[in-house]
């Protein structure tokens, strides 16, 4: 899952990839989260039930067989399997903590979410064990999605029958290209005959709804590789398919590479090539029959693939986050944990908090946050801030409204609003016009 915040590249940074985040995932951004507000988290938990509000629960593994160049992500490659179980054993006891507070009484989780790093890298037996353990310390029977990101090389048939018997309904295949030169170019673990193996695999074990991920722009792509790379995904023929494009987050190989030749620009396509290699994979799968459902998906079948954890997330909803350096929204306040492996696993060993920063965020601001969240879905339904926040964005924004109209890029007729193809693909690079004052400009940190 994407941790950034927005640095326009349309605007600041030219046509070229630049290091840095560009793409939206939370606000207010990072840099605003401080130790200050802490102690609300524990305030909140101690307070009363929300009772049926929407929960959800994010698990996060940090481990993964080899580190891709382009991962900015605190993930570790060098734990044994002693490292594992310290680890397992200490977000379940993170997870206690949660279960057994007032504000969690009486509550289930909706949706599940295990992401990395790469959970699939945990062996058949760890993931059941860790699952029972989970759901003994709350239970899932009212978890409407259980998404669970796989790494297809880690995988084994026995696994997926084992992800799928713990009761995964979304399987998320990190594909990333087809291309076993561009694969290892990109540093990344698995080659393209692990991703069919994978996938029948899945297919065979009757997993409910199988996404693949792909990534636009890698080290190396080019249109005929890309091409080749949307023929092999139609074939597939998998619920959903997410495209990525690629940035160069500071914290990534490609950066310290960059930095070491001197390189301002990152030695991937630019932004016009990622947007037209997205824009031609969309229209190629909507000829296949798929819907365009968001900034970077295409599904199916709309009515039967739905995203709980995305948009629950991004209607506001509590979401509790597990394990280092994980990120979680509760009763309007975000939160992070620590970011260091020993850090965490010592400091939850010890009976201490785990929390590293947070934010205890304004109505305003949760207003905004659902707003150009929801913008990534390419449409928006005045009447639905309007009657939860009591905002009519025709006041509010008219005049980017207006500009976006005139610009050609937004549709205002009906009950929802709607982002032009080539806008919606661009679609970070224009959210942080409706950010407070003070936090336009603001960089990930
Ligand atoms: S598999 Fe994912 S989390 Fe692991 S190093 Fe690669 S990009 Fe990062």
């Amino acid at each position: 899952m994407s941790d950034s915040t927005s640095n326009s590249p349309d605007q600041k940074t030219g046509e070229e990839t630049k290091a840095g985040n560009y793409f939206i995932a939370n606000y207010p951004p990072f840099s605003f989260w401080n130790e200050k507000d802490l102690p609300c988290v524990e305030s909140l938990l101690n307070s009363p039930s929300p009772g049926k509000a929407p929960l959800g629960l994010y698990y996060h593994i940090p481990f993964c067989r080899k580190r891709c160049h382009f991962c900015y992500f605190r993930v570790y490659t060098d734990k044994n399997s002693a490292d594992v179980r310290r680890y397992l054993d200490a977000t379940m006891k993170e997870f206690e903590a949660y279960a057994n507070s007032p504000y969690l009484a009486g509550r289930k989780p909706k949706f599940v979410y295990f992401g990395g790093g790469t959970p699939s890298y945990l062996s058949a037996q760890q993931l059941t064990e860790l699952t029972d353990r989970m759901k003994a310390i709350l239970p899932w029977d009212e978890a409407e999605e259980v998404t669970f990101e796989c790494e297809p090389g880690t995988l084994t048939e026995k696994k997926v029958q084992a992800i799928r018997d713990f009761g995964v309904t979304r399987l998320s295949l990190g594909i990333e290209n087809f291309s076993d030169h561009v694969l290892e170019t990109n540093g990344r673990a698995h080659r393209s005959g692990e991703v069919f193996r994978a996938f029948q695999w899945a297919k065979d074990a009757g997993i409910e709804n199988i996404n693949v991920d792909l990534i636009a722009g890698m080290l190396e792509e080019t249109d005929e590789n890309w091409s080749e790379c949307i023929e092999r995904v139609v074939e597939l023929a998998p619920d959903c398919v997410t495209i990525y494009q690629m940035e160069v987050p500071y914290n990534t190989t490609i950066y310290q590479t960059m930095k070491e030749e001197g390189k301002l620009s990152a030695p991937v396509a630019d932004w016009p090539t990622k947007r037209r290699w997205v824009t031609e994979a969309f229209s190629r799968l909507e000829s296949a029959g798929y819907s365009v459902t968001s900034t970077c998906t295409a599904v199916k079948n709309p009515q039967r693939t739905k995203f709980l954890y995305r948009d629950q997330l991004w209607g506001g909803a509590d979401m509790i986050a597990l394990g280092v350096a994980s990120f979680g929204h509760l009763g309007g306040i975000h939160y992070q944990n620590l970011t260091h492996f020993e850090d965490y696993c010592s400091t939850i060993e010890g009976g201490e908090s785990v929390l590293r920063r947070a934010l205890l965020t304004t109505e305003d601001e949760r207003f905004i946050r659902e707003f150009i969240l929801q913008w990534k879905l390419g449409k928006i339904r005045p009447r639905y801030f309007l009657e939860k926040f009591g905002i009519s964005l025709q006041e509010r924004y008219g005049e980017i409204l207006k500009d976006w109209k005139e610009q050609g890029i937004l549709n205002m007729e009906g009950e929802e609003w709607t982002l032009s193809r080539e806008a919606l693909l661009r679609v970070d690079s224009l959210l942080d016009q409706f950010f407070l004052p003070q936090h336009q400009d603001a960089r990930y940190v």
